[in-house]
């Protein structure tokens, strides 16, 4: 390429090499002027380290700044449809379940907001992600170690110390703590028709959403995947020619929200998960899945009465498929369009056409780049996720002296809580009090079910 370009503007190459020079020079001047030292360095600053950021704020002695490359805050913006709810209780905001007195609370956002009361009276069961979002943002704006538009390049471990590389500056850390979230997920073979017909939910907000007179697939059978249905039948987005939803799933199955399943997102189910066998808990949590990636059961309800409506009292005669127990196994560019290949029940081919492809197929954890000089030191599992600690701690070389702690990147060792919001105070205090070296936060808090094996206590009350 470099060859290509230089044949192309011959004149164009020393002034191309001055300009990098002259660059070059600039961000080793800045470097040098804006270095700074950290005890916790924090890579992203989405909801996981903002937690970590605002639990921090009560140890005066510890220096401590989280980077986020984006400009300002924000929280899958891509994605805010607007009847979207949280599927978290509001009260497992960034501190309220290990600081109920923190200025950072959900609670004191709206009583500075001065809505206290109109919030009691709407009576929701659930909140919406609008204005979890606006909370959020709230908190970050007010956690003066959180810098936006600060891109971590790169990460080095040199003198006992890591390096943070920016464009404009470099930052020293005795510790990390890495919060760099998950990105959208398709499958390999859809990769390369990415574009405006075949595009992932997370970013559906920021695409052109007319989809009159198409034919439109939605790919995914979870809670993202409903939310995209509902806009598309509710005609929001235009009138489509036809839409069809296609689900992995036996069916288009809800959340389960029972009160023992509720248990699994507490300290003392975690306790107990991490005393498990390593080679069990990907089994358990599979098993776990509708205890998080179900779809809400207001979203179905709302979905099976608009259906009822349309279809039935308006006799519209849509063409609307929901197709369960199918898996997108290929896709191919035909003609304008795309040809769906779907496997149903693992056994039967079946296709479908569509002209739009919207992909509801969920976010990975992925290992940020700026770690790679350091990869041959982490530790990791033989499926190529990090090797963990419980106090969320990366199993790495230089361990004992410098610690790098990962939020979001722990479901193969703490289980199935560890992508969601309900647990992420309690995981903040965790690594606060393993950073600080003491209790600043008290953790422990039983549950009423014995997850384990009976404890010696018990078999004197139980066993004759
Ligand atoms: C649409 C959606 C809805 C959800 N709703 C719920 C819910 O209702 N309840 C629930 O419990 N969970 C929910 N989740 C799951 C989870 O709570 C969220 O994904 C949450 O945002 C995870 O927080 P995070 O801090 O790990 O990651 P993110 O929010 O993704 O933040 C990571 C941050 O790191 C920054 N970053 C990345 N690389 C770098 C770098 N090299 N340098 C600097 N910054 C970097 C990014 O800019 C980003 O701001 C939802 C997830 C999605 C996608």
């Amino acid at each position: 390429m470099a060859i290509g370009m230089s044949a192309r503007y011959p004149f164009w190459e020393p002034i191309l090499k001055i300009r990098y020079w002259l660059h070059t020079l600039n961000a080793i001047g800045g470097c040098l002027m804006n270095q700074q030292h950290v005890n916790l360095a924090g890579i992203g600053a989405g909801p996981f380290n903002l937690s970590v950021a605002a639990l921090l704020q009560k140890c005066r002695n510890t220096r401590y700044a989280f980077f986020d490359k984006k400009p300002e805050f924000s929280w899958h913006s891509g994605l805010m449809l607007p009847g979207a709810k949280l599927q978290t209780s509001w009260m497992k905001d960034l501190v309220t379940p290990v600081d109920p007195t923190s200025p950072y609370s959900f609670l004191k956002f709206l009583v500075e907001k001065r809505r206290f009361y109109s919030f009691i009276n709407a009576e929701q069961s659930s909140i919406s992600r609008q204005e979890f979002a606006q909370y959020l943002d709230w908190v970050a704006q007010q956690l003066p170690a959180v810098r936006y538009n600060a891109h971590v390049r790169e990460v080095n471990y040199q003198q006992g110390r890591f390096w943070l590389r920016f464009d404009d500056r470099i930052v020293s850390a005795d510790h990390l703590c890495v919060g760099t979230g998950t990105q959208p997920y398709v499958p390999e073979f859809a990769v390369p028709y990415l574009g405006k017909q075949v595009l992932h939910a997370g970013g559906i907000l920021n695409a052109k959403r007319d989809f009159t007179g198409l034919k439109v697939a939605v790919i995914g059978g979870g809670q993202t995947g409903a939310e995209i249905f509902q806009e598309l039948i509710s005609e929001r987005w235009g009138e489509c020619e036809s839409i069809a939803w296609v689900s992995r799933r036996e069916n288009f199955d809800q959340l389960d929200e029972a009160p023992f399943t509720n248990d699994l997102f507490t300290p003392s189910y975690v306790k107990h998960f991490l005393a498990l066998p390593q080679e069990e808990k990907q089994a358990i949590v599979a098993r776990q899945k509708l205890a998080s990636d179900g779809i809400s059961p207001a979203t179905l309800k709302e979905i099976y009465q608009s259906l009822y409506h349309t279809q039935v009292v308006c006799e519209r005669g849509r063409n609307i498929m929901m197709l369960p127990d199918r898996q997108l196994v290929s896709m191919l560019k035909q003609g304008g369009g795309y040809e769906l290949m779907l496997m149903h029940s693992g056994k039967a081919k079946e296709r479908i056409d569509a002209d739009v492809v919207i992909f509801s197929t969920g976010f990975r954890t992925v290992i940020p780049s700026c770690l790679e000089p350091l990869a041959e030191q982490i530790q990791w599992e033989s499926d190529g996720v990090l090797s963990m600690d419980d106090n969320y701690q990366v199993n790495w070389e230089c361990q004992d002296q410098s610690r790098i702690y990962a939020v979001n990147a722990s479901r193969h060792h703490h289980g199935i809580v560890d992508p969601q919001t309900s647990l992420m105070a309690w995981r903040a205090a965790n690594i606060v009090n393993d950073l600080l070296g003491y209790e600043l936060y008290k953790l422990e808090q039983p549950g009423f079910v014995q997850w384990g094996v009976l404890p010696a206590t018990a078999k004197e009350r139980f066993v004759a």
